[in-house]
């Protein structure tokens, strides 16, 4: 017999989320037997057919750009490397960290930013698309794979940790799970570490592919004194350092310094505020896990430059227009012509617009590609 205090997450605060707090999950099930309902969750997602898709989604570049860059997928797994991390140091709930942070992005269209917002734009008069509420729905309904119920099932806390930003008129209508939107309330520490995490990580991991990509310079990175000041430490000690490796090391000791910023000054905080509970998390108007106001300002510089140089960058902006291109004319296609669309695409006329951003939603980069060409044949 399996003592299922084994396998419970160990080591936790007052202040994690554990089995005794843990406001479960939609539709009950029995317990599972080899792991705990949080490790549950992250394999759920894990097995689901929009995490799979991610390898073929664009974070800034498009997939068919170069094998070197990350995509949606190696993103998701950096962010929940950093996100374990920042989890296990703060001693809360590192499995329930893990299944928000490999979760966070099931919602994102093909090609990034420039996708979603322009299915955005195409659902405006339809209530518009949010990547994040639609993770949430890939979640709770789009993933048809258990006999019981539609979506996954995942405990509250997971599908907390996914909706990241709503807006009033979403939350209202969300329910329980909206609600700290409309009291501006705060979620747990491990949703705020998932999604501090994923900024960590993507303005790393941009500085890496923006550098081997050519479009950001090491000059202009220079400008930053946090990446100067990593750079000439790293020159100090290994005075023969190749580029290549000097780049990594730079990159991996800013990285690292964010990280224990984040730990050392956030557990300074429960330290003294005496955080004993869920609840003071949730209660607070700000959230708890956060940097030194220096480092924040570090943060925000970084992520300045990064949107001013590699972002906004023309040939970026250029596979954005195009990449847009696309999706509005897949959105246009499909609504003059619904028979274009699988059978397995619902097509009633209330719900044509919602099921026809669902299905270019879920689309790879190169079967949106792939798809627009045959339409285009087709009409
Ligand atoms: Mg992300």
């Amino acid at each position: 017999m399996i003592d299922p205090v084994r396998l419970a997450p160990s080591n936790l605060a007052p202040y994690a989320i554990s089995f005794d707090n843990s406001r479960g999950r939609r539709h009950n099930e029995s317990a599972p037997r080899w792991r705990n309902e949080f490790q549950r969750d992250r394999d759920r997602v894990i097995h689901c057919a929009a995490f799979r898709r991610l390898e073929y989604k664009t974070q800034v570049f498009v997939n068919h750009e170069g094998d070197m860059f990350r995509t949606r997928l190696t993103h998701s797994l950096e962010v929940a490397q950093i996100a374990r991390t920042i989890a296990r140091a703060l001693h809360v709930n590192e499995d329930l960290t893990e299944a928000i942070a490999l979760a966070h992005d099931l919602g994102h269209t093909p090609f990034g930013h420039a996708g979603q917002s322009a299915l955005n734009s195409c659902m405006q008069g339809h209530g518009g698309f949010e990547h994040n509420l639609h993770s949430l729905r890939v979640v709770d309904q789009l993933e048809e794979r258990y006999p019981e119920f539609l979506g996954l099932n995942l405990l509250y806390e997971t599908r907390e940790g996914i909706l990241k930003h709503c807006s009033r008129g979403r939350a209202l209508r969300l329910g329980d799970l909206g609600r700290r939107f409309l009291e501006r309330t705060q979620p747990s520490l491990e949703a705020q570490i998932a999604n501090v995490a994923d900024e960590i990580a993507y303005n790393h991991h941009d500085i890496d592919d923006g550098l081997r990509a050519g479009l950001l310079e090491i000059d202009q990175l220079r400008e930053l004194p946090l990446f100067q000041r990593t750079e000439d430490t790293v020159t100090a000690r290994w005075r023969t350092l190749e580029p290549k490796r000097s780049r990594y090391t730079v990159i991996r000791e800013m990285l690292n310094y964010f990280v224990s910023d984040l730990i050392t000054t956030t557990q300074a905080k429960i330290d003294t505020l005496g955080v004993s509970s869920v609840d003071f998390i949730r209660r607070q108007e700000a959230p708890l896990l956060g940097f030194t106001a220096a480092t924040d300002q570090a943060h925000q510089r970084l992520k300045r430059l990064l949107r001013h140089c590699l972002y906004e960058h023309p040939r970026v902006i250029d596979m954005s227009e195009r990449s847009q291109a696309i999706v509005k004319a897949l959105f246009t296609v499909y609504m003059n012509s619904p028979d274009l669309l699988p059978d397995s695409v619902v097509r009633g006329e209330e719900d044509l617009a919602q099921s026809v951003a669902d299905y270019i939603a879920g689309m790879t980069d190169r079967f949106a590609i792939a798809e627009h060409a045959r339409v285009s044949a087709t009409s």
